[in-house]
């Protein structure tokens, strides 16, 4: 395969959720898979919906992803090619001006509705006399500019759901320039795709409908038509939309609760593929495995529920050089194996650094016990053969014998193996716990 360039087109009025980073996610893993480009194109002709700061939400949350951009485009800079590609569809007679107001196309559409027949705009803008037109004209009316779909099946085999096909007869033609001579996303995407040789446009089903007039447009613009992979939505637990949901499935919240951005590319990259699951400890895994031929073609269900579990599973089984920078305190990589097992978020590793150096207040269950013990402690250096060789000494077993053990030295009941935090608590501290001292 040609070194692929795909590009992820967010508009930038909202923050990203999980819904958008999906085709971003895919984006970026195809482009890798293949040695590609990933082009970070940032939809902003809205200038009233969209805003710096959600440019740079987007941008943050890419990077704290790791979907690094080699590219970076804003449809803002770039009105001189639209011109001119509006230029180069009105001289090729594929672009026609329509002077009807909101009212008058309403009034058309309920009349065909009532009719019974498809509210498919009737071209009558294509009939108007020049002498209307210079009316129209006269009374101050701009025009809004439609292009003329050409009467036929637009077909293409799609990536992720395989041969498509779209009667174009059965739709109006689309708006691409609005009376204020502003442009509809449908359009620029297009003239943008060409300008930067996009080789493969991969996002959600909610476009497969636009496609089918863009593909028309890159005919009428010479250009060739890139291939499409269109990715199923994703729904909530109810089946809903996710996209309509605020809070919760925003990328940011994601973050602050402490979810890994791997958690998040992993079960993104899965989701409703015929792959599994599964914990991974780098986006490498994930850029191998890539492949449009795996992805159903049914809604692919997105639970919390399940992007917590996953995250602690990477957690378990993260190493202790992909930890370290982000540990708020890093006590080494003994420290960091005894506890990534019992962590749910990487942020649960700042309790166990606590008990690790103190001080904490013990939980004393069986005083007698526990002093006795304490006069055991065998001398130090210690290392992970010390917890059974001291355990061995004492005149209890099972649950009698480690709970008030635990309970003691850690403050806790459930935790890491004993015999992996006991050298990284070290005797002084030890022999004070079982003692019933803060230490
Ligand atoms: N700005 C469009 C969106 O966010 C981009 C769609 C596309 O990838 O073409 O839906």
């Amino acid at each position: 395969m040609v070194a692929p360039i795909v590009r992820f087109a967010p508009s930038p009025t909202g923050l990203l959720h999980v819904g958008n980073i999906r085709a971003a996610l895919f984006n970026w893993l195809f482009a890798n898979r293949h040695g590609g480009t990933f082009i970070l194109r940032l939809d902003d002709t809205d200038r009233v919906r969209s805003r710096p700061e959600f440019e740079a939400a987007i941008e943050r949350d890419l990077a704290w992803l790791g979907l690094d951009w080699t590219r970076k485009e804003k449809q803002s800079d770039r009105l001189a090619h639209y011109d001119a590609a509006r230029d180069a569809l009105v001289a090729a007679g594929r672009l026609y001006p329509c002077y009807e107001t909101p009212e008058e196309l309403e009034f058309k559409r309920k009349r065909l509705l009532a009719q019974g027949r498809p509210p498919v705009y009737d071209r009558a803008a294509l009939k108007l006399p020049d002498a209307e037109r210079t009316r129209l004209e006269g009374e101050g009316r701009r025009p809004h500019w439609r292009f003329k779909l050409a009467s036929e099946e637009v077909r293409w085999d799609d990536l992720v759901r395989g041969p498509q096909h779209i009667d174009e007869v059965s739709q109006s033609d689309p708006v691409l320039v609005r009376a204020d001579g502003t442009y509809l996303y449908s359009f620029t995407s297009v003239v943008d795709d060409i300008a930067f040789a996009i080789t493969h446009v991969i996002r959600g089903e909610d476009h497969v409908t636009n496609s089918g007039a863009q593909i028309q447009m890159f005919q009428a613009l010479g250009a060739p038509v890139p291939a499409f992979a269109h990715l199923p939505l994703l729904v909530d637990a109810t089946g809903g939309g996710l996209s309509k949901r605020t809070g919760s499935a925003a990328v940011a919240d994601l973050r602050e609760r402490g979810i890994e951005a791997l958690a998040v590319c992993a079960l993104l990259a899965r989701l409703g593929t015929a792959d599994p699951v599964e914990p991974v400890t780098s986006l490498d895994t994930l850029v191998a495995a890539v492949d449009f031929a795996r992805v159903g073609r049914a809604a692919a269900r997105f639970s919390e529920e399940e992007l917590a579990q996953l995250n602690a599973r990477i957690l378990h089984i993260l190493p202790y050089a992909k930890a370290r920078a982000r540990l708020p305190h890093d006590l080494g990589e003994t420290f960091w194996l005894a506890v990534r097992g019992n962590l749910t978020t990487l942020a649960d590793a700042e309790g166990w650094a606590d008990v690790v150096r103190g001080p904490i207040e013990p939980k004393i269950e069986d005083a007698v016990f526990l002093a006795d013990a304490a006069t055991k402690l065998p001398p130090e250096p210690w290392d992970d053969t010390t917890w059974k060789a001291f355990t061995s000494t004492l005149d209890r077993k099972g649950r009698a014998l480690f709970h008030p053990l635990r309970l003691a030295l850690t403050a806790r009941e459930t935790g890491p193996e004993m015999a992996r935090l006991l050298p990284l608590i070290g005797r002084a501290k030890a022999e004070a716990r079982l003692r019933g001292l803060k230490a």
